[in-house]
């Protein structure tokens, strides 16, 4: 497929988000890569307003710094942080899987399985970078199936800034245990097993920050222009990586607030 190339500056900003985005976690822009904004708008075709809107949601994920200094730069997070972050996300996910067990329907295993096949199909093809990111966001579509706007948000948020916690500390992600693991959560929510989800959980937590002990420099594959152009183009051909878009009927999440 062609790529759609954005029209409007709202367009062209929300493609140099993703781009962004998906740079960053993916690693091809390190932590403390300098993103001047004037590079950015000539990049990206879009003004410097919108450019530091842009700037700005990143920030607000914890992906760019822009704190007081004249070029924002990719975020280091301190070991401090990382290990906030880390606190928050376990008691997320044990919400995230409590819910998706209260509401369950047939097709979220489907959508689960999905996404699990696009993990090892990266893996296997050695994308080592696509298929950590794909874990991520594993993680991301278990919240959208909560069905809780709100859940989702807040579970993006620490995931995204989980994983660039492992691209500055992390040891290089091992697909197979991501995927294995991942395999056995589906089969817990789908038996509505909700202590087998919960310590599966748990247990996966542990895997994921243990991964992140071992301080490494993180190597980045290019300069800024040529990365932002590659995932530009990566983002606008594709959908992959796009949140789904998964419907609860009200009448799921009724009867689960009943
Ligand atoms: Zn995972």
């Amino acid at each position: 497929m062609p790529p759609r190339t954005p029209s409007t500056p709202a367009q062209k900003a929300e493609l140099a988000f993703k781009a962004m985005h998906r740079a960053i976690l993916e690693q091809a822009l390190v932590p403390g890569t300098r993103l001047p904004e004037d590079q950015l708008c000539s990049q990206f075709g879009v003004s410097r307003t919108l450019v530091r809107a842009v700037l700005g949601r990143l920030a607000a994920q914890g992906l760019v710094d822009t704190g007081n200094k004249r070029t924002a730069t990719v975020a280091q997070p301190s070991l401090e942080e990382a290990r906030a972050v880390f606190e928050v996300r376990r008691g997320l996910e044990a919400q995230a899987v409590a819910l998706v067990i209260e509401r369950w329907q047939p097709a979220m295993g489907a959508v689960l399985e999905g996404h699990v096949r696009e993990e090892e199909l990266a893996a296997r093809e050695g994308r080592v970078p696509v298929s950590a990111r794909l874990a991520g966001e594993f993680h991301t579509t278990i919240a959208q199936l909560t069905g809780n706007p709100l859940l989702q948000r807040y579970l993006s948020e620490v995931v995204t800034r989980c994983s660039l916690v492992l691209a500055v500390y992390g040891r290089p992600h091992q697909a197979d245990c991501a995927c294995t693991e991942h395999h056995a959560l589906i089969e817990a929510l789908r038996s509505r097993d909700a202590v087998r989800a919960a310590s599966l959980m748990a247990e996966h937590m542990d895997n994921i920050e243990r991964r992140a002990l071992l301080p490494q420099v993180a190597a980045g594959d290019g300069d800024l222009a040529s990365v932002l152009s590659r995932y530009a183009g990566a983002v606008a051909s594709t959908t992959a990586g796009v949140p789904l878009k998964v419907r609860v009927p009200a009448a799921a999440r009724r009867r689960a607030a009943g």
